[in-house]
């Protein structure tokens, strides 16, 4: 079996594929098709969640990853041991639904939830530009030299981000300020003593490249869902470039009003929610 040659990294919601195998997914049933436009939940690092649509006319309650090993078993989602780039194995998009399994070999009809799927793309662009606003709006509180972002900033967001979760129209990002950013030279301190005014300065730098009408591309090492993808944003200041394997609006005006707040769940940590449309 091939992998996947998938079609959301161009934002394409519908198409055909043919189905390659049938799995159970415990007490369901999992389709793999030699392509198809749905995103999958990631196993290791489940920030955007899976897409739901139909694969002809049945529903697709969920839709996950499967490693298939050189005997041709397929591992799905959080049961999968092997890691990307082992040998002899293909990585394939399996989409659980609940009914009758089409046959091997059969054409069927894959339709993403259109209107859910755009939601969860500004969601999730949101979050990548909200996070870089950040980025520029505390990298004064860096003490030591650290890894920068596409434009020249501390990348706190990198350097700190523990945890992301993208629902339709908003992100929520998890952020450790403890001990060891403290180590890597981050003034927590002074990050939480800016913390009021935060938002409305993540708010503003972000409202700047939206003016400049700042363009998202995905640039893609190849066709299959394991092949390495990466979200390009193209701001005054120059280009963002960050490996990411979701799907994303075309320009930051599509995001429409981008709102961000900071929450404390305890001391240590920080959460940025982003919400966009509106
Ligand atoms: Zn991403």
């Amino acid at each position: 079996m091939n992998g996947t040659v998938v079609d959301f990294p161009a934002g394409v919601v519908h198409g055909t594929g043919t189905v390659v195998d049938v799995v159970p997914v415990g007490e369901k049933v999992g389709v793999i098709t030699d392509r198809t436009p749905f995103h999958p939940v990631d196993p290791s690092w489940p920030d955007q969640p899976a897409d739901s649509g139909t694969l002809d006319g049945l529903t697709v309650v969920d839709c996950l990853v499967g490693a298939v090993d050189p005997d041709g078993g397929v591992a799905v989602d959080t049961a999968i041991t092997a890691r990307r780039g082992d040998e002899g194995y293909q990585w394939v998009v399996v989409h659980v639904v609940d009914g009758p399994s089409p046959t091997v070999g059969s054409i069927v009809d894959l339709q993403v939830d259109a209107p859910r799927r755009s939601a969860l793309s500004r969601a999730h662009t949101g979050c990548h530009v909200s996070a870089l606003a950040l980025n520029a709006v505390v990298a004064d509180l860096w003490r030591k030299e650290v890894p920068l972002d596409g434009i020249g900033n501390p990348d706190f967001d990198r350097i700190a981000l523990t945890s992301s979760r993208m629902t339709p129209d908003e992100a929520r990002d998890t952020y450790r300020l403890g001990k060891s950013l403290r180590k890597k030279g981050f003034d927590s301190a002074a990050l939480l003593e800016r913390l009021e005014e935060l938002p409305g300065l993540v708010e503003a730098k972000v409202g700047q490249w939206v003016a400049a009408d700042a363009s998202v591309d995905i640039e893609t090492a190849g066709p299959h869902l394991t092949d390495l993808r990466y979200w390009c944003c193209h701001v005054p200041e120059g280009t963002y470039r960050i490996a990411c394997g979701g799907t994303h609006v075309t320009a930051l005006r599509e995001l429409g009003q981008l709102h961000v707040r900071y929450e404390r769940p305890d001391d240590a940590t920080l959460v940025a929610v982003t919400t966009v449309g509106g």
